[in-house]
């Protein structure tokens, strides 16, 4: 079920719980910005998604609330997350669903990372 993103961050969510340690993920990459871990679900060969480390719903929330240090990190984090897991020459793709119409099912922004295969159109028609 899709989550309405304007609501404000609510720590309890999924995500929330791996950052805490509280609940296990397979983590591919962490550092003072960011964590990466692999989807529980993949839809493709390679699928990752990268988090940053503070409290925020979605991309336009970060946008808005999170410091130009955070940003940099979690960008740098999902490039260098790419670049280690060979994604480069091969070609992957980066998703943000966000609330309803976008899908996002966990309040926590996290940018999926798909790879592996060729990922065909960008959007079901
Ligand atoms: P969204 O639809 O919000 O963009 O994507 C949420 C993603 O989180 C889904 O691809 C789903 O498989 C993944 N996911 C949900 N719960 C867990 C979990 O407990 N651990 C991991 N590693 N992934 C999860």
């Amino acid at each position: 079920m899709p989550i309405d993103a304007t609501l404000p961050y609510d720590d309890s969510n999924i995500f929330a719980r791996i950052l805490r340690g509280e609940i296990p993920s397979k983590k591919v990459y962490e550092d003072e910005f960011a964590l990466a871990f692999h989807d529980i679900s993949p839809a493709a060969p390679i699928h990752i998604l990268v988090i940053p480390k503070g409290p925020y719903v979605s991309w336009d929330d970060f946008s808005a609330r999170g410091a130009d240090a955070e940003i940099a990190g979690f960008v740098r984090a999902i490039g260098k997350v790419a670049r280690d897991n060979g994604l480069v020459a091969p070609g992957y793709r980066l998703l943000a669903n966000t609330g309803g119409h976008g899908g996002q099912e966990v309040p926590h922004l996290h940018v999926h990372l798909f790879g592996g295969r060729a990922l065909g159109p960008m959007l079901a028609r």
